[in-house]
């Protein structure tokens, strides 16, 4: 395996396209060296990235500019993302553990794999997502950690980022650049349902690079909230966890935004949940009626039927946090 050091966007798009699906992109490392290590991921070529100037928040006219190689720890506390947008200051520390944070990029937090068992082993079964065609051990195994939103008969994992259901209830814009140049797209629009292809995850194609995320600024922004629901008070992915953002006009909820974490199979946007809500007092009752919205298409196997009921409890729990963030 060759390792290069790039400080050029354009020529660490072009090596990385060039190597076809042999080369991977490593900034932070926690999530590649993790699957260097177990033999899951084995590239002929890894691009460093670290070189490039891609580390700095910048406020900008319409919201803040966050660059792909901020680290997850600045983003965190970083002032203006206390203040305007909570629920990813709080999703970033409810993530990982400080020593990770600390290394992790933002862009690296994006397109972390997934934390499916039998992907990172393949000793105990096989995955779709690892060996395209093999076939799911998940789907006829233990089933806990799994998804209840989103799932195929190929592929049931989570996606494991904290991180990615607060951009996804912010509205997040993503910006890339690979060697056909460069684009902007939805956050929502970046990661794909697993289908037929539980192997692709993401619409990105070889040698494409986050560059950064733009943050619009907003009402319901400023007035969010993540809560995260997890087997241990750190250093656990979610069980189940939720995003949400609140405009409140005269009394009635006039903008929301739900996102739901360890319960799909990518950053869930419910937007069933968040029109459930639209014109309603922002009360507990009109939250826990959006909430079941939220899981109308569940589909859960029976390890993790309690999914159902925990993720509606959190939505709730977060709608509440949200409010009060007056
Ligand atoms: Fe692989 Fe997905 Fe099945 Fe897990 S759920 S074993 S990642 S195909």
């Amino acid at each position: 395996m060759t390792l290069d050091f790039m400080t050029a966007p354009d020529e660490a798009a072009a090596l990385a396209a060039g190597s076809g699906e042999g080369a991977l992109f490593i900034a932070g490392g926690t999530s590649v060296v993790d699957l260097l290590r177990l033999g899951v991921q084995n590239p002929s070529r890894l691009v460093d990235i670290t070189g490039l100037d891609w580390s700095t928040i910048e406020r900008v006219p319409d919201g803040l500019r966050v660059g792909a190689l901020v680290k997850n720890t600045a983003l965190a506390y970083a002032p203006e993302v206390m203040r305007d947008y909570p629920a990813l200051s709080e999703a970033l520390l409810a993530g990982a553990s400080p020593q990770l944070r600390n290394m992790a990029s933002v862009g690296g937090n994006v397109l972390q794999r997934t934390r499916c068992s039998y992907y990172r082993d393949p000793a105990i079964g096989a995955c779709n997502k690892r060996t395209p065609g093999s076939g799911c051990a998940a789907i006829s195994g233990y089933t806990r950690m799994h998804a209840i939103l989103g799932g195929s008969t190929h592929c049931i994992a989570v996606n494991p980022s904290d991180m990615c259901v607060a951009l996804a209830a912010l509205d997040a814009v993503v910006h890339t650049r690979g060697p056909r140049g460069e684009r902007t797209l939805a956050f929502a629009d970046l990661h794909t349902l697993p289908g037929d292809h539980p192997e692709v995850e993401s619409v990105l194609e070889h040698g494409e690079l986050i560059t950064q995320l733009h943050l619009p600024a907003s009402a319901f922004a400023r007035r969010s909230a993540y809560v995260k629901v997890r087997d241990r008070a750190s250093f656990a992915f979610a069980l189940t966890s939720a995003a949400a953002g609140l405009e409140i006009t005269s009394g009635k909820v006039s903008a929301a935004r739900i996102a739901l974490g360890g319960v799909a199979t990518k950053p869930w946007r419910s937007g069933e949940a968040e029109g459930a809500l639209l014109g309603r007092p922002p009360t507990r009752e009109s939250f826990a009626s959006a909430a079941a919205e939220a899981v109308r298409a569940a589909h859960a196997l029976p390890d993790n039927r309690f999914k159902v009921e925990l993720i509606q409890s959190t939505i709730v729990r977060a709608l509440e946090r949200a409010r009060d963030r007056a």
